[in-house]
């Protein structure tokens, strides 16, 4: 039978191209020819104010933090159910981190319980976008300003997606997307800073650029280019940015193709769904979808394992993910919060169906229909 594997990044066929452009202009260390392509691309068609394309959304979280001046002590409010580095770029500024539970419909942070979160310490709010839906942004913001905290946007997954009409990314002090492989555009290992307000943007192309004030020197603003803060290498080869504009002159049409295929297993799956079987995504009226993510919801750990099981015996080979931060092997012992059972919960039940461009209608129409033969198994012993 053919395999069909979690994911398989997709190339559009110009990447070697580009690359090929980029090595041969001479110049292909960063902030080259195809970074300034790829920054512009996301400035114009998202309005966002500056963009700055680095190795990761690691190093863009990691930017952020230094940014928002997090200093040890500082509390950051993160929700426990999301990938490590949310957490890790504010833990390595000497933050504390307050976990934050899930909300019961959706994997995201559940808004309403971040007031009660907030300190005198805290300094600033990290919500996720998780599978590219919007977290509830009008309430996030107007707590931030209620107490003057930063909002950093992790909008890893959520490319092309929006609130409201506004592009995610776009709405808190910072947004920090990822193009690694397992997202809808990629370069390997890449990633993206959206600064949204002008008071950071000076400071952010120093910290981009080691400490130095070298794009200001290059643009002829200073004539004397040093060393001037604190800062990393964060910015990527022009090799790496070349390979992303291929895949961000196709991005229309990516986009497309993993929509019609998240459809296609939302409609699928619905009576299922609807008959209780499990949860399908839910997307509030307020949230677009960027079809990131497919995933199902199961009534228990046991029934998810059987699932994962039954669908590898047919070669298809479906991933679950996060162990709630709070209880990871690193934060347990300094954890001192209240149970967080939503995260808990989908850290036990969550389930990704594969979903890559190059996945066809066929493909996933016979992952519906052995999904559909599991719940029809007398064996199943968690099925109502
Ligand atoms: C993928 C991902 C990251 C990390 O992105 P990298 O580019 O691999 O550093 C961070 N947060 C979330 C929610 C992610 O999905």
């Amino acid at each position: 039978m053919k395999q069909i594997p979690f994911n398989k990044p997709y190339l559009t066929g110009k990447e070697a191209h580009y690359i090929y452009q980029a090595v041969y202009s001479g110049k292909i260390s960063g902030n080259g020819m195809f970074t300034k392509k790829c920054q512009t691309f996301f400035e114009d068609r998202y309005g966002f104010q500056k963009c700055l394309l680095t190795t990761s959304c690691t190093d863009a979280l990691e930017m952020a933090a230094i940014l928002a001046n997090i200093q040890p002590g500082d509390e950051v409010i993160i929700p426990s159910y999301t990938f490590v580095s949310t957490a890790l770029a504010f833990v390595r500024q000497g933050a504390k981190i307050v976990f934050a539970d899930s909300r019961a419909d959706h994997p995201g942070i559940d808004e309403s319980t971040i007031e009660g979160l907030v300190t005198s310490k805290t300094k600033a709010i990290v919500p996720v976008h998780y599978a590219g839906v919007a977290c509830d942004m009008d309430q996030i913001m107007s707590i931030a300003g209620k107490y003057n905290l930063i909002v950093i946007e992790d909008a890893a997954q959520a490319v092309d997606s929006f609130y409201k009409g506004k592009p995610l990314g776009g709405i808190g002090h910072f947004g920090c997307f990822s193009f690694h492989e397992t997202k809808n555009i990629q370069c390997g290992e890449g990633g993206m800073l959206v600064i949204n307000d002008e008071r950071y943007t000076k400071r952010a192309e120093i910290i981009w650029e080691k400490g130095t004030n070298r794009a200001e020197f290059f643009r002829g603003e200073v004539n004397k280019y040093g060393w001037v803060d604190t800062g990393s290498s964060f910015l990527p080869s022009d090799m790496l940015a070349a390979f992303l504009y291929a895949q961000i002159e196709n991005l229309d049409e990516i986009q497309n193709r993993r929509n019609a295929i998240w459809l296609q297993y939302n409609n699928g799956l619905k009576p299922l769904a609807d008959k209780g079987y499990f949860r399908t995504p839910y997307i509030p009226d307020y949230a677009a979808n960027n079809g990131h993510m497919f995933y199902l919801v199961t009534k228990s750990m046991d029934e998810r394992t059987q699932l994962i099981h039954f669908l590898k015996e047919k070669d298809i080979y479906p991933v679950f993910h996060y162990q709630s931060l709070h209880k990871s092997e690193f934060y347990n012992a300094k954890y001192q919060g209240k149970e967080l059972l939503m995260a808990d919960f989908y850290t036990d039940c969550l389930l990704r169906l594969p979903l890559y461009y190059e996945l066809s209608d066929h493909d996933v129409d016979s992952i519906i229909n052995q999904i559909i033969s599991f719940y029809k198994d007398p064996n199943v012993t968690n099925k109502n």
